[in-house]
């Protein structure tokens, strides 16, 4: 995705687009608030007791990933592991061409997403076809997903209806039902005709090898109803000790990712077809992938890694209310993917090392986050390293400039009554390089300077 610091990339928006993922992350924020504190006493002590759980998890991983591995191979489930993104996405084409296997449905899964395999298979002449409604017209649209649990909250009706119509969906038509209908039919047939299911899971218990998947269109059900190979692409941080942790991890994400009580289809899944479960394919492989989480993993920000992939700390989040996904440039967007996003980069960390400051660290996305991670103090910790390993840092202020005038009453009304210039004249028309370095990277804001200070004269009255 082509560069634009956030800002920019916010003023540039259409202000109905803005608008729409503006109210729609507002109202399911505010329904999750009010379902949590409505059904539980004490949502914190909740959210602390299942971020203690994952990190437990995080930290026993040497432990928990050969039990997980025995448990699965017991259930007659097949285990790979890929270190990168391109060994999973190799593994994939392995097992489908070693049984001549040329098409696929899949389930939605960030991790796919993340390693870009639908991309990766198309010249090999496989086809993995998107089977979530919101993934498929993604697809057909050759996009990218803006929300992990919504990924078309950038699109209205509209747009999705003349994507139908571009491609031979019916006739234009933009009635939400209408659409889900088309699609549906549409997918029926794909379900039928493929060889693979595709998913990824939600969580993995290490005491059974359960695989858990959640989804409200039952889509990853049809995926694995009729094809004979099922292989689940999984990240290794999806581990929890017990399956009596799913409990509390499940009621948590239902709640936090789209304020219901559970999410429609909750799936655990055993192994494949057996005497004892006669449905469901006959082969299942699992692929766990690293790509870089066993360095997030030892460095001083790993509490990122115990992420559900709720999306409560983008609804919360006044950057990405404002900016929506694409501007973060990554699958993972908003505070998780400031902090995840430049992480997974490996070396080539400075190339996102901007996203950890686009955010005004108000702590909104902490307080929300189901797993408690600390996503401020991650920020912090990341705009460090980036000042640590002198990554370029084009439009920030020079700090000592800064603190003179704010220390100086004079200098700072001076400064005040100068920045009403600001609406008048264009920033590169003033010589001042600092300010230049800055409006390069940033949209100003119409200048309000003094409003405080009239505020408070009012006040004293
Ligand atoms: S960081 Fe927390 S709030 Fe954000 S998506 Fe992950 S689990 Fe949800």
């Amino acid at each position: 995705m082509r560069f634009q610091p956030i800002d920019q990339f916010a003023a540039g928006l259409p202000a109905d687009k803005r608008a729409s993922v503006y109210q729609s992350t507002k109202t399911t924020h505010e329904k999750r608030t009010k379902l949590l504190f409505d059904q539980f006493t004490d949502p914190n002590r909740l959210r602390q007791l299942a971020g203690e759980i994952k990190q437990h998890a995080l930290e026993n991983l040497d432990t928990y990933l050969p039990k997980v591995e025995a448990k699965l191979k017991a259930n007659g489930a097949q285990v790979h592991w890929a270190s990168t993104g391109e060994a999973a996405c190799q593994k994939v084409l392995e097992i489908m061409q070693a049984r001549g296997a040329t098409k696929m449905v899949k389930s939605k899964t960030m991790v796919s997403e993340e390693i870009e395999l639908a991309k990766f298979l198309k010249p090999h002449g496989i086809e993995a076809l998107e089977t979530d409604l919101g993934e498929f017209i993604i697809q057909i649209d050759d996009d990218h997903p803006s929300h992990i649990v919504r990924p078309i909250i950038h699109k209205n009706r509209r747009e999705i209806a003349q994507s139908f119509e571009r491609e031979g969906l019916g006739a234009y038509n933009d009635d939400p039902e209408t659409i889900t209908r088309r699609a549906r039919h549409f997918l029926r047939h794909k379900y039928l005709a493929a060889d693979v299911g595709l998913t990824g899971a939600n969580f993995v218990s290490a005491e059974s090898g359960r695989i858990v998947l959640v989804t409200n269109e039952g889509n990853s059900r049809f995926c694995l109803a009729a094809t004979k190979v099922h292989i689940a692409l999984i990240g290794i941080e999806k581990i929890v000790p017990r399956d009596r942790d799913l409990g509390l991890l499940l009621n948590l994400l239902g709640r936090s990712g789209t304020a219901q009580d559970l999410t429609v289809y909750t799936e655990f899944i055993n192994g494949p077809k057996s005497t004892a479960q006669p449905d469901g394919p006959e082969e299942m492989h699992v692929i766990f992938l690293d790509n870089g989480r066993t360095d997030v993993l030892a460095s001083d920000c790993r509490e990122i890694l115990r992420c559900i992939r709720c999306g409560a700390c983008l609804n919360v989040c006044p950057v990405y209310r404002q900016a929506s996904g694409h501007a973060y440039r990554s699958v993972y967007p908003g505070p998780v993917g400031a902090v995840l996003s430049p992480l997974l980069m490996g070396g080539k960390f400075a190339q996102k090392a901007d996203l950890p400051k686009a955010s005004s660290l108000c702590g909104a996305c902490h307080e929300v986050c189901p797993v408690n991670i600390p996503i401020p103090d991650l920020l912090l910790r990341l705009r460090n390293r980036a000042k640590e390993e002198n990554v370029p840092s084009p439009g920030t202020p020079p700090m000592g400039a800064w603190a003179l005038m704010a220390s100086q009453p004079t200098a700072w009304k001076a400064a005040l009554l100068g920045g009403k210039l600001l609406d008048y004249v264009p920033t590169k028309l003033i010589p001042v390089p600092a300010l230049q370095a800055w409006s390069a990277q940033r949209a100003l804001p119409a200048w309000r300077g003094g409003e405080f200070r009239k505020w408070m004269k009012q006040r004293k009255r």
